[in-house]
């Protein structure tokens, strides 16, 4: 479903990901882990398209992500087809939920169905009605993001995601601002996720998440995956450098 080779990404020269490859299969869930300021979010970025790699290639499902480097040796932009294909295939949710502060629950989550994927309104209100009532949002459906909890903005961040009927999702700590008691009801919804075959690359704190429903765990540390294997392996005989990772985080 994805497949990235050789991917470089610098800022202002800093080399932020270095020469990443990895290949993500249909309904695989991957979680990435690492210390902060690692590169786990700009991995994820330069899979949206919210980042434009220096050089390297990415295709989702078999869509090159980029057109090929320029006579100045810079990735050149994808016309605006490709960008609109790309993000209805690759839904993304973020760290700070990122609703539209002035837009209803339901109106958060018909948005891109109507204005990007042209599908008829009554018809995406229905399917947002479904998605809701899957992630326990249905009986907020016309409050705003300001009214509800971070847990439940998350929830409906992650309906939202669905609404594009996605091939992938990718997860930026998606429960990293929440409350401690908050945490469970959104990693409840990501594994129902997992167990339905959705396609999800988590980048996440939560080790258990790591350790019990993901297919693979990569760690990245510097830009570079130092490490990757089943949660078994990673777990089980983690290195020196990742021992002390984890370590830090509890
Ligand atoms: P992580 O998600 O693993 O914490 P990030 O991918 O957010 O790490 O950041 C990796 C490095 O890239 C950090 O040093 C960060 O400061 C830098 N960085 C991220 N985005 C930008 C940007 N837009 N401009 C400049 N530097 C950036
Ligand atoms: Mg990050």
């Amino acid at each position: 479903m994805i497949r990235i080779r050789g991917l470089n990404k610098a800022f202002k020269g800093s080399p932020v990901l270095s020469d990443v490859h990895l290949d993500i299969r249909e309904g695989e869930v991957v979680s990435i882990i690492g210390p902060s300021g690692a590169g786990k979010s700009t991995l994820l970025r330069c899979i949206n398209l919210l980042e434009v790699p220096t050089s390297g290639e990415i295709t989702v499902d078999g869509q090159p992500v980029q057109y090929k480097t320029n006579a100045k040796g810079k990735l050149s932009l994808l016309s605006q087809f490709k960008v609109s294909w790309l993000r209805t295939s690759v839904s993304m949710v973020f760290q700070q939920f990122h609703l539209w502060p002035n837009k209803t629950v339901l109106q958060n989550i018909i948005e891109g169905p109507v204005l990007v994927k042209k599908i008829p309104r009554e018809e995406a209100v229905a399917k947002a009605e479904i998605l809701l009532e899957k992630v326990g949002m249905l009986g907020k459906k016309l409050e705003y993001p300001a009214n509800l909890s971070g847990g439940q903005q998350q929830r409906v961040a992650i309906a939202r995601a669905l609404a594009m009927e996605p091939k992938v999702i990718l997860f930026d700590e998606p429960t990293s601002a929440l409350d401690p008691e908050l945490v469970h009801e959104v990693l409840e919804i990501m594994v129902k996720l997992a167990q339905e075959g959705m396609t999800m690359v988590v980048v996440t704190h939560e080790m258990n998440f790591a350790r019990n429903v993901s297919d693979r765990v990569l760690f990245i540390e510097n830009g570079r995956i130092v490490k990757e294997g089943t949660p078994h392996e990673m777990f089980n005989h983690s290195n020196a450098r990742m021992g002390s990772f984890l370590k830090s985080i509890h």
